[in-house]
C-alpha cells in the first residue's frame, strides 16, 4: 500500500476505506502497462452514432451551456417517457416521474441515499456491480446478500425469500446482469415482485443493458409487473444504449414519490448533468426502432464471435443472454491458480486482459472464472483469440 493510501485509510471514511481501487481501474492500468488487448473493463472501442455526437456538438455551440434544470432538460425527460412507452408500454409523466442524472452510477447513488435510512436492509444479488455494496453501506443500509453462481446463474428462490424481512427497504436488481450476462425471466421477476409486495418494500432496477438482450428474448422491466409500478425505480444509461460510456448521462423512471425522494439526494450530489449531452441523448432515444435492433444484433454477433473463439482456445464458455460480457471457466486449460492470478497471467504473458469474476463477489468461493468483454471490433476480438490460442497452444 502506498503512503497516500495508508493515510487515506487513517483520515478517510471508514466504510469506504474498506474497499480497494475498483477492479476496472486496476485491470485497465495493467492492460496499458503490458499493452495487452483490453477485454476487461466494459467499454466499446467504437463511439456510438455520429448523428448523436453531432447533436451534442451543435448543442454545445448553440448553447445554452449554463445549469440545466435539476431534474433534467424537458426534451430529455419527455424522450425518456416516450422511450418507456415505446418499448415497455409504460405510461410515464415526464414532469413528475423522470429524473436525469450524471450516469447510472449517480442514479444509483441518488436513489440509495434518497431512500435508505440507517439500519434499513437492502437485498443484493452477488456477483454484483462494484458500487452497489459501498453505496448501500455509505447510505447506512445493511446489505443482505443472495448469490447466483456459474454455470447456470440460477436464482436461489428459498435464499431470496429468506433474505427479505420486515426491515427490508428495497432490493437492488440488475437485469441484464453484469457480470453474469443473465436476463431475469418472467418467472423470476414474478417471484421477486411477490416478495417486494409482501414485505412492502421497493425495487431499484439497474437496467443499463436494457437494449443488449439477445436471441429474441424480451427485456422485462420489473416495473411492468402487476402492482410494481409504484414500487420500482428503473435506471437507464446513455453510455450503454449509445456506446458512449464516457458521457455519463443516466435517467431514472419511477412513481412521483420515489423520484422526489431520490431527487433530495440528487440535488446535493451533482444537481445536474451537462446540457449538450442531455440534448443529444434526447435525440438518441428518439431514433427509429432500426437503431435499437441493429445495436442488439451487432452486439450479439460480437458475443458469438468471441464465444466461439474462446471455446476454440479451450475455455468452458457460459451462456450470455445479455450485456457486454461473457464468463469463462479456465480450469479446462490446466491453469491451477486463482482467477486474479489467471487474469494477471494472461495480461502479462498472453497480451489479453479479462476481469476476475471473484471481484464481483463479497464472499468469493468462486475463483476460477474470468469475465471477457465483447463490445469490440471483430478484428480486435479475433486478435485476442489468436493471442490466447498461441499462448495456450490451441488449434
Ligand atoms: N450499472 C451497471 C450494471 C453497469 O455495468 C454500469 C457500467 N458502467 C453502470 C451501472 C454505470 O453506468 P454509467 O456509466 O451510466 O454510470
Ligand atoms: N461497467 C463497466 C464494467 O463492468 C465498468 C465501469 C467502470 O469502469 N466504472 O466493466
Amino acid at each position: 500500500m502506498s503512503d497516500a493510501a495508508r493515510q487515506a485509510q487513517a483520515i478517510g471514511n471508514t466504510v469506504l476505506g474498506e474497499y480497494g481501487t475498483t477492479v476496472f481501474t486496476v485491470m485497465s492500468a495493467l492492460a496499458v502497462e503490458h499493452q495487452s488487448i483490453n477485454l476487461g473493463q466494459g467499454f466499446p472501442d467504437e463511439d456510438g452514432p455520429a448523428d448523436i455526437r453531432r447533436a451534442a456538438a451543435e448543442a454545445t455551440l448553440e448553447g445554452p451551456n449554463q445549469y440545466p434544470p435539476m431534474m433534467g432538460i424537458p426534451a430529455l425527460r419527455q424522450a425518456v417517457a416516450a422511450h418507456n412507452r415505446r418499448f415497455y408500454g409504460l405510461d410515464v409523466d415526464w414532469q413528475t416521474e423522470v429524473m436525469v442524472t450524471s450516469g447510472a452510477t449517480e442514479a444509483l447513488a441518488s436513489c440509495l441515499l434518497g431512500l435508505i435510512n440507517p439500519g434499513d436492509e437492502v437485498v443484493l444479488i452477488e456477483p454484483l456491480y462494484d458500487c452497489y455494496h459501498p453505496l448501500v453501506r455509505r447510505a447506512g443500509g445493511v446489505p443482505v446478500m443472495v448469490r447466483i453462481e456459474p454455470p447456470e446463474w440460477t436464482l436461489p428462490r428459498d435464499a431470496l425469500a429468506e433474505a427479505f424481512s420486515d426491515r427490508t427497504k428495497l432490493i437492488l436488481l440488475n437485469s441484464p446482469h453484469n457480470p453474469a450476462g443473465k436476463v431475469f425471466d418472467a418467472d423470476d421477476l414474478a417471484f421477486i415482485a411477490d416478495l417486494v409486495k409482501r414485505h412492502d418494500a421497493y425495487a431499484l432496477c439497474d437496467e443499463v443493458y436494457e437494449h443488449l438482450v439477445f436471441d429474441g428474448r424480451p427485456h422485462i422491466p420489473l416495473m411492468t409487473l402487476p402492482g410494481m409500478r409504484e414500487r420500482c425505480l428503473r435506471i437507464g444509461s446513455a453510455g450503454k444504449t449509445f456506446s458512449m460510456t464516457g458521457w455519463k448521462v443516466g435517467y431514472v423512471t419511477g412513481a412521483p414519490a420515489l423520484i422526489a425522494a431520490a431527487a433530495k439526494a440528487h440535488q446535493f450530489l451533482t444537481f445536474t448533468t451537462p446540457p449538450n449531452l442531455q440534448a443529444a441523448t434526447a435525440y438518441g432515444l428518439g431514433l427509429e426502432d432500426a437503431y435499437f435492433r441493429d445495436f442488439t444484433a451487432d452486439m450479439a454477433a460480437k458475443r458469438d464471435l468471441l464465444a466461439q473463439g474462446l471455446k476454440e482456445v479451450g475455455f468452458e464458455v457460459m451462456d450470455t443472454q445479455g450485456t457486454y460480457f461473457l464468463t469463462v471457466d479456465f480450469r479446462p486449460l490446466g491453469f491451477n491458480g486463482s482467477d486474479v492470478e489467471f487474469c494477471r497471467h494472461i495480461t502479462v504473458d498472453a497480451g489479453v486482459t479479462a476481469v476476475p469474476v471473484s471481484a464481483f463477489y463479497r464472499n468469493a468461493a468462486v475463483d476460477h472464472f474470468a469475465r471477457f468483454c465483447f463490445c469490440k471490433r471483430p478484428a480486435v476480438l479475433s486478435g485476442a483469440v489468436d493471442r490466447l490460442k498461441a499462448h495456450f497452444g490451441g488449434p
